[in-house]
């Protein structure tokens, strides 16, 4: 399948069923902590660029399979909003399912009223909003030329007064950047606008494109928690038990590869036939697990095996 991937588990969202809406990758933002690697295409221009009839054929076939489903979650190789159709696939979708449906977005393009209105068909929106300080938010998110932090959230605020499904809103905290008190205040002035279900803080667990964008610890993210009130919570680590056993068979296959030679992110989903988002998933277990990490040649990271580990885990 080329648009539809997983059921993948999720950190949020259970076992999800993703929908890629964009060609890999392309994106309104370059993030220095994306796990999808650099955005090749940055733009604003929404078009159709994947077919409507392509999607719904593949995800048809994908929900006749008997494997567990929590929700639906448009997202994958970039911005889904950029998808000029969004709105006619979210109708879609509920011709063809109940499931929920989630929008993961970095709200790039919410200032624009179509897109507000598109997204309303969904059950769940996740916007990301990493800082509300211009040259943070160019630091941090390398927008598209001309895109501004205020507008962007505005357009999210303006959104939230109308949607009847809810928001979450992700805030990836990076160490030296983002977490200093100023700048979370000004975040924490944002969110009183947008009034979102919760805000869900993350940090860099996903090996990230570039090596500036480091993690914090447990103790810093729970003061930034503090900082941000009741609303705001940790992602908590996805509890793998609730799955089946195709997570734990994906994640050896990458194992076995990556004993054999280095890969990359694209080597392994196309070795594993799998699409690079649901990738993204099992090499972020097993860099937790301490059995495969990375080194970085050029401008790609490859990874490979611990071999030591691996062997006292069989
Ligand atoms: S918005 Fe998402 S897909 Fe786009 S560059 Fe940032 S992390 Fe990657």
């Amino acid at each position: 399948m080329k648009y539809i991937f997983g059921p993948v588990p999720s950190r949020r969202l259970g076992s999800s069923l993703g929908i890629d809406l964009i060609p890999f990758k392309t994106c309104s933002f370059n993030c220095i902590y994306c796990q999808l690697g650099r955005t090749t295409t940055r733009t604003i221009s929404r078009k159709e660029y994947t077919p409507v009839k392509a999607i719904l054929s593949e995800l048809k076939e994908a929900l006749r399979r008997k494997r567990p489903i929590d929700n639906l979650t448009l997202s994958g190789s970039g911005e889904p909003t950029l998808n000029s159709r969004l709105g006619k696939i979210i109708r879609e979708i509920r011709k063809l399912t109940t499931l929920p449906l989630a929008v993961l977005t970095n709200g790039s393009l919410l200032f624009q009223e179509k897109v507000r209105e598109e997204l309303k068909g969904a059950d769940l929106v996740i916007p990301s909003l990493d800082s509300a300080v211009q040259s943070t938010f160019e630091q941090i998110n390398r927008p598209f030329k001309g895109l501004h932090i205020d507008q962007i959230i505005d357009g999210i605020r303006v959104f939230s007064q109308d949607f009847k499904g809810n928001i979450y809103l992700e805030i990836m905290m990076i160490k030296g950047i983002n977490d200093a008190q100023a700048e979370v205040k000004r975040l924490a002035e944002a969110l009183s606008g947008i009034n979102p279900a919760k805000v869900q803080l993350n940090t860099v667990v996903r090996p990230p494109v570039e090596s500036s964008a480091r993690p914090l610890t447990i103790t810093e993210m729970k003061a930034i928690k503090e900082m941000l009130g009741n609303r705001a919570e940790i992602i908590s680590e996805y509890d793998r038990t609730e799955f089946s056993g195709y997570e734990i068979e994906a994640e050896s296959e990458i194992i076995k590869l990556v004993l054999r030679r280095p890969a990359t992110l694209t080597d392994l989903s196309n070795s594993l036939g799998i699409h690079p988002a649901e990738a993204v998933k099992y090499i972020e277990t097993l860099t937790q697990k301490g059995l495969i990490g990375y080194k970085e040649y050029g401008k790609e990271k490859f990874y490979r095996a611990y071999p030591r580990k691996v062997k006292c885990l069989s």
